[in-house]
């Protein structure tokens, strides 16, 4: 029997038990679960910006306190239930994507230690505006008992949550928030537009923060700034994502489904001791099984409780339809020789003192094969890195089909058909084969929609030799799979320049052979232009039509093959340099 039925029972039990339990449970059981979902709710919505996007957000319990606030504000207001629900939407989605511009210029730990001060403001503020918010008096509503009530909307807003993490875990968008996750900077030279992903997503998370908020108040009938913005409080959500496994579809679930419960026990015995034993948990949890329970050996691999622990992956149709092809799926462009596709004019670089490009002038004609060679440190990566916005140059223009793109973002470039790979292979790591090479096509020039990016990925798989490993973790690849599958992504996002950035060390012979291949074809059935960084030279010489060769970050020569390889500069270069390989 496959899991899928039997998953689908076990979900209409609980479905049912939840929707029922206040008719047959007694308020202290409806209570208990209704902490129970609210904290599912904070835990859930806060890993959609860690566990999927990467973003340790340690304030996100201020969504859930100004969801409160604008909540009660609006009831004693007069104002109906519906409409207090919709301001709180409003409030907290405004309150986020404030919040999104001074927070998302930081990263790693900076990022989280800066959104650590975000609860406690927000403590202050609720105190001292007194005229909003009753300051340290708090809010009290008018007596109802809603306790009924609220659960079913807490109930509806769990559903909500769940459903939205599905989604997520399958779209277009939840692709591009993985792949920001796994590698910002692949993700944007990839195409992916970072700034719009991280602003929604951090919104998308506050309103259902808040929206638990709004209901939890509404049940307390009573809120001041202590229990809206308690620290002591803001981080166990946090701690129950991260025990029960940050990132995969039932962690946060069941974190807090043991974290909650545990609470239960420890409030009537060890009230005193909670947080110690909150703190101690992690602790264990980070030492041990880092990753959470869910990705503990035991229980991923085990018959009875391994599909709590599965990845959300794109899963192939069993059913399609066409026939598969050999054929890359990319459009043709016909050559034209005159074209100039890059340009680049007196580029200049420099980190701190150190001159890595200097004043660099070169011309790319649409449809040639290029080599860039020089020796270790002169600039050909930081060039790739000009050419693709990663860097922008101190001086100077870069000029892509006539169009200035030296001030243009990474994701910009990419959509104007510039793709690159990286020296050292930088996969999304958490992501299938299949999926790196769909996310290179989704958000490339070639804009194609995610589930067709998903089979299409296929053939890219299979022109570099990866059609064994297709469902395979990118992290688990060989060095070398890993360095095919950096042109696999780049080359499914169809570009019309591809920057190729060192592939031939640690291949065979043969397997070099087969990548000048590949790298012809890809030019001469698709129009393709190619600079292609190499180090081995064997490698290049026979399929490029000319070299450029830098030194010390200047072009010091710039002719056909045959020509650049006489050139007294260029031996003088590399004889300087022992590199046995170069006649
Ligand atoms: P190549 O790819 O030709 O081996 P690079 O472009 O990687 O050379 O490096 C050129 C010079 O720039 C080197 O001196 C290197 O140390 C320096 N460099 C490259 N990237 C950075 C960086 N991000 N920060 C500081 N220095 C860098
Ligand atoms: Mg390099």
């Amino acid at each position: 029997m496959t899991s899928r039925p039997l998953a689908l029972a076990g979900a209409a039990v609980v479905a049912l038990t939840l929707a029922t339990l206040p008719l047959l449970a007694n308020a202290y059981i409806v209570s208990f679960v209704f902490a129970l979902l609210v904290a599912f709710v904070i835990a859930q919505s806060w890993d959609w910006v860690n566990g999927l996007m990467g973003y340790l957000n340690l304030g996100h319990y201020a969504f859930y306190g100004i969801g409160g606030y604008t909540f009660c504000m609006l009831l004693v207001a007069g104002a109906p239930l519906p409409i207090c629900f919709a301001g709180t939407v409003v409030s907290v989605a405004i309150a986020a994507a404030l919040l999104s511009a001074p927070i998302f210029r930081l990263k790693g730990d900076y990022f989280a230690f800066a959104t650590l001060t975000i609860v406690p403001l927000c403590e202050l503020l609720a105190s001292n505006l007194s005229g909003l918010t009753g300051g340290s008096e708090g809010i009290t509503l008018p007596p109802n008992y809603v306790l009924n009530p609220a659960y079913y909307l807490m109930l509806i807003l769990t559903l909500a949550t769940f459903v939205t993490t599905l989604a997520l875990m399958r779209s277009r968008f939840g692709y591009a928030m993985r792949a920001v996750r796994n590698d910002e900077q692949v993700a944007q030279v990839s195409g992916v537009r970072l700034f719009p992903i991280k602003i929604a997503t951090l919104m998308l998370s506050g309103v259902f923060a808040g929206l638990a908020g709004a209901i939890q108040a509404w049940q307390f009938s009573f809120i001041d700034p202590y229990t809206m913005f308690n620290m002591g409080v803001a981080l166990i959500p946090i701690a129950a994502a991260l025990l029960g496994g940050s990132g995969l579809l039932l962690g946060p679930l069941v974190g807090v489904a043991l974290l909650t419960s545990l609470q239960q026990v420890l409030l009537i015995k060890l009230n005193m001791l909670q947080g110690t034993i909150y703190g101690l948990v992690i602790v264990l949890i980070g030492r041990f099984i880092p990753g959470g329970l869910l990705r503990w050996r035991t229980i991923a691999n085990s018959a009875a409780l391994g599909w709590l622990s599965r990845e959300s992956h794109f899963e192939v149709p069993a059913l399609r339809g066409g026939a598969r092809s050999d054929a890359l799926p990319l459009r043709a462009d016909p050559i034209d020789a005159s074209r100039k596709i890059l340009e680049c004019r007196d580029v200049t670089m420099a980190f701190g003192g150190n001159i890595a490009v200097r004043k660099a002038s070169l011309e790319i004609r649409q449809g040639e094969i290029v080599g860039l060679v020089g020796p270790n440190g002169s600039g050909k990566t930081t060039l790739f890195n000009l050419i693709s916005g990663v860097l922008h140059p101190k001086s100077g223009t870069i000029l892509v089909d006539g169009k200035d793109i030296s001030q243009f973002r990474p994701d910009e470039i990419a959509g104007l058909g510039i793709g690159r790979t990286y020296q050292i292979p930088r996969p999304f790591g958490e992501l299938t084969v299949r999926e790196c090479i769909a996310v290179g096509r989704t958000f490339g020039r070639a804009r194609a929609p995610l589930k067709q990016s998903m089979l299409e990925a296929e053939t890219f798989a299979r022109f570099v030799g990866l059609d064994d490993c297709l469902e395979k973790r990118a992290d688990q690849l060989s060095l070398q799979q890993k360095k095919v599958l950096e042109i696999a992504r780049a080359l499914a996002g169809e570009p019309k320049l591809l920057l190729v950035d060192e592939v031939a060390s640690g291949l065979s012979t043969v397997e070099i052979a087969k990548f000048v291949e590949h790298i012809r074809e890809i030019r001469d059935r698709y129009g393709v232009t190619v600079i292609w960084v190499e180090h081995i030279f064997s490698a290049l010489a026979s399929v490029v039509d000319r070299l450029i060769v830098l030194d010390s970050g200047s072009v010091i020569a710039d002719a056909p093959l045959a020509e650049a390889m006489h050139d007294e500069n260029v031996l003088a270069t590399y004889l300087g340099h022992a590199n046995p390989e170069v006649p």
